[in-house]
């Protein structure tokens, strides 16, 4: 299936690795012009060298922090006018709320809420005039199944969740939709780093933590991060106009429940 993006602008967040730079990829392979961001330059530049290089599209490589107003600029001085945007941004780390400061609230609002919202506002009218615009936001299977170490999660994503289910029913009148990607366990390099964390802590090898991981989820098997990149760009295709305010789950049947 041609997904109808040839020669469409996306402006891709937190995608020099991961999940971010599957949806980036997987936009390219369909011939949009990709604008990718991360803060790291190095491992940005040899992002966007792989996907020029897998693709033949061009491909923007943008080293900024997503999530400040400064790096947000940048971003967007780069690709004025998305039609396809992607936000990502990284997590925020786990803990006990008793001891996180409005600090660290703020900075996961920042991350995780106000920054998606910051880049929805700046790119929708034109989207709107232009008659296409595809808005995906990565959040988390944590918005539907909350994980208590990761309350700065829950909230902060849910807070978005819940802006978008009301934004998204009045942008799609004129072919633009907003949705979230919610992963359930997929191969990154946060993922390894967390259950590397989780083998320390246990005292068990790597091998026997993620096997712990791995036995929750019906897939047998985690996720790999090229499934979710094609998700996404096909919710960014032209054939997927009539979806808008959606949480697509994507975790392996992980989720028990039957909605
Ligand atoms: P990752 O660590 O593999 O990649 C994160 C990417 O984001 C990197 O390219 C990094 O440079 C970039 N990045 C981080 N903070 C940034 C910032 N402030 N500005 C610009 N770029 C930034 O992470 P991932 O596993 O791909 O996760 C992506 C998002 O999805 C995270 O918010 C994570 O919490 C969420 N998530 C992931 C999973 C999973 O299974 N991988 C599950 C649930 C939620």
């Amino acid at each position: 299936m041609e997904l109808g993006i040839k020669g469409r602008q996306a402006l891709v967040c937190a995608a020099s690795k991961g999940l971010g730079r599957a949806c980036a990829l997987a936009l390219a392979q369909e011939g949009a012009t990709v604008t990718i961001v991360a803060r790291g330059r190095e491992a940005l530049e040899a992002t966007a060298a792989a996907i020029r290089a897998e693709t033949g599209v061009q491909v923007q490589a943008v080293a900024a922090d997503i999530t400040t107003p400064e790096g947000r600029s940048v971003a967007l001085a780069a690709c004025p006018q998305p039609d396809i945007l992607v936000n990502n941004a990284g997590g925020p780390p786990p803990g006990d709320f008793r001891d996180w400061s409005r600090d660290d609230w703020l900075k996961a609002l920042d991350a995780n809420m106000l920054t998606p919202i910051e880049l929805i506002k700046a790119t929708l009218d034109g989207m709107i005039q232009r008659k296409f615009g595809r808005i995906v936001n990565i959040t988390s299977g944590a918005v539907k199944a909350p994980i208590d170490v990761l309350g700065l999660s829950n909230g902060a994503r849910s807070g978005l969740t819940g802006f978008v289910a009301g934004l998204a029913r009045k942008t799609v009148k004129h072919n633009v939709t907003i949705n979230n990607l919610l992963p359930g366990f997929f191969d990154t390099d946060r993922i390894q780093s967390v259950v590397g964390g989780a083998a320390k802590a246990k005292g068990v090898s790597y091998e026997t933590a993620l096997a712990e991981r791995v036995a929750a989820i019906p897939a047998g098997r985690i996720g790999d991060p090229a499934e979710f990149g094609i998700a996404c760009a096909w919710l960014c295709s032209s054939q997927a106009g009539f979806i808008t305010g959606q949480n697509w789950l994507l975790d392996g049947g992980a989720f028990p429940g039957t909605f």
